[in-house]
Parts: C-alpha cells; sequence; structure tokens
C-alpha cells in the first residue's frame, strides 16, 4: 500500500493571496520546496487539493487556475510530476459540490486508485475545510498556520488540529517516518 500527502495550496504552499488568478504573484512560503522534497523522499505520494471559488463566481477561468498551479510546480523545482494528481474545485460556497472541501470525495477516490493507507496519509491545510475532508475520509489531518493569528481564515466552530504547525516543513519534520534532516 502507497502512503500519501494531500495538500491544500493558498495559505499551505503559497502565500494566500485572495482569488489568486495570475501565475506572477505566486510566492512560495519559505520551506515549501525542502519540505515536499523530504516527504517525496520518505516515500509520500504528493496531491494537490484547492478550493477555488472564484472559477464559480465568474471571477476567473479555470485555465488561470491551471497557470497558476503550473508556475507553483515551476517554482517548486521538483519536476513537473512533483503532484500525482491534482484536485481543483470550482464551485462557490453553497453550490451543489463535488468535490469541493470539506467534501472528501477527492481523497476518497484516490485512497482507492492508489491504494493508500489512511492510516499513513494526510491532509495538511490551514482552513476548517481541509480539516473537516481529511477527517471525512478517514485520513490524518494536520494544521499550518504560517501567518499571524490576526491573518488567518476564521476557524468559525473548527477546533484546529493540534499541534497548529508554523509551516509546512515544521510538519514534515515533526510527523513524517524519515521526513526529517536530522541524523
Ligand atoms: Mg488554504
Amino acid at each position: 500500500m502507497n502512503k500519501a500527502l494531500f495538500l491544500d495550496r493558498d495559505g499551505t504552499l503559497i502565500e494566500h493571496e485572495p482569488y489568486l488568478h495570475k501565475p506572477e504573484a505566486v510566492v512560495l512560503l519559505p520551506g515549501t520546496t525542502e519540505a515536499l522534497s523530504q516527504a517525496m523522499s520518505a516515500g509520500y505520494l504528493l496531491f494537490l487539493f484547492t478550493n477555488q471559488s472564484g472559477v464559480g463566481r465568474g471571477y476567473f477561468k479555470l485555465e488561470d487556475v491551471q497557470r497558476v498551479n503550473a508556475r507553483l510546480i515551476e517554482m517548486l523545482g521538483l519536476g513537473p510530476d512533483v503532484f500525482t494528481e491534482t484536485c481543483v474545485a470550482p464551485e462557490p460556497p453553497g453550490a451543489p459540490s463535488l468535490y469541493r472541501k470539506p467534501s472528501p470525495r477527492f481523497i476518497q477516490e484516490m485512497i482507492t486508485k492508489y491504494d493508500l493507507l489512511p492510516a499513513h496519509s494526510w491532509m495538511v491545510g490551514d482552513s476548517p475545510s481541509d480539516w473537516a475532508a481529511g477527517a471525512g475520509a478517514g485520513i490524518r489531518v494536520a494544521a499550518v498556520q504560517s501567518y499571524p493569528p490576526e491573518k488567518a481564515p476564521p476557524h468559525g466552530q473548527a477546533t484546529p488540529p493540534d499541534p497548529l504547525f508554523p509551516s509546512l516543513l515544521d510538519f514534515v519534520r515533526s510527523k513524517l517516518p524519515c521526513g526529517s534532516s536530522a541524523p
């Protein structure tokens, strides 16, 4: 069986910019490349899982999201196939939703398709919808919050998983077997 990281994009891999749709505006968060590199070395498949309601709201097109994702992949420098699969959920909140987090559907489909072991797979993100999607699919959940609390998305009724990692790299070093560069 395989193990995987499901990764939120905005606020987890790159700086959160509301309705980001310009490739030149992509800014990697510190340590993202190292974190993903270590996770790959530790044998994790990586999946990108991002809600992009700006598509459903008509603010920009799916092609814009794909250009932003391509820029992210280019900036990572870990090869064109760094993500095994990518799910862009374009639905606006409140619309009938197939894949929009907190729906666990994408994760569930990937568990079946890639024979993933839920107990060794993680959803990592900065929002309650990320944590709920992971929990709904029965995988492990981690919260990263790379920005000051006052800039955090509202948690609403959700309690962030404990601990709240200051970066993806802190999560990888702390939680992934062989994911640490320490001897
Ligand atoms: Mg996010």
